[in-house]
């Protein structure tokens, strides 16, 4: 049976403060080599996740910003793509949530009927989100490059914010920096199913992975065969809703690395 690895970016695949992945790229090599698809999930951006595949020699399709959308190669699948897709570059995109003008739409119109005050990607210079994320220039200018979400930086949020956010058909995702608003029909888990459609339709039955670092990162873990959960810098796991994953015994991408050689390597282990 073909197997498939979904991962999750920052504080997985990439060190959560550096966003380096000198430590996960011989796992990632191992997979390359047996070609096995590595399938970024995270909140990143499409020219944010792009520079890491080509950085890692990665092309498979990817879903970006929480399960926004999912990004595939054209002809990368056989058969005909049985979903609505638009063409951008040289992918097909099946979108899951809403264009990121409708969300900033809300989002503005929110503070001033709320009278609050926060700075979203959109309110503030490049400069001063490479400084806010720790980030360069070039990263930065690419991390603002959203297509279905906004992230609120810095500033105050009420309760209210929330009610009312939800009572327009989007939500809030806490992640490991700051607050991301996606539509309400933005999911990890439902894109991670669209695609496991189409593998399934190319290739017949397949068995998926997992790998994640954060509460975030639940929705994947419900969507796969098998979930690992990496520690996070402190060295503690994330309080799962339910404890579903399998604990990895590392932290960021030193535990990917070792969910990779624990759960896919066994097969491959002679060929290490
Ligand atoms: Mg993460």
């Amino acid at each position: 049976m073909k197997k498939i690895v979904f991962t999750d970016l920052d504080g997985t695949l990439l060190d959560l403060k550096s966003y380096s992945y000198a430590r996960s790229r011989e796992a990632v090599e191992f997979l390359q080599n047996r070609e096995i698809p590595l399938v970024f999930c995270s909140s990143k951006a499409r020219a944010e996740q792009l520079a890491y595949q080509e950085a890692l020699g990665v092309h498979h399709p990817f879903i970006v910003e929480n399960g926004s959308a999912i990004y595939i190669p054209k002809g990368y699948f056989k058969q005909p793509i049985p979903f609505n897709t638009y063409h951008i570059n040289q992918f097909e995109v099946i979108v899951v949530g809403e264009p990121v003008e409708t969300i900033r739409e809300a989002i503005a119109n929110l503070r001033e009927n709320l009278r609050l005050s926060f700075l979203c990607y959109c309110d503030l210079p490049a400069e001063e989100v490479s400084m806010y994320l720790g980030m360069d220039l070039n990263s930065a200018r690419r991390a603002m490059q959203r297509e279905f979400s906004e992230s609120i930086l810095q500033g105050s949020l009420s309760q209210r914010f929330f009610m009312e956010l939800d009572k327009v058909g989007f939500r809030s995702i806490p992640g490991s920096r700051f607050q991301t608003i996606v539509s309400k029909q933005a999911h990890k888990g439902r894109a991670i199913e669209l695609l496991l459609k189409l593998y399934e339709q190319e290739w017949g039955e397949v068995w998926s992975y997992g790998i994640g670092d954060h509460v975030n990162d639940y929705e994947m873990f419900k969507a796969v065969n098998e979930p690992a959960l990496v520690q996070r810098p402190n060295g503690e796991w994330a309080v799962l809703e339910e404890p579903c994953a399998r604990l990895i015994n590392a932290i960021g991408p030193e535990g990917f690395s070792q969910a990779v050689y624990a759960m896919v390597g066994p097969q491959h282990r002679q060929a290490v």
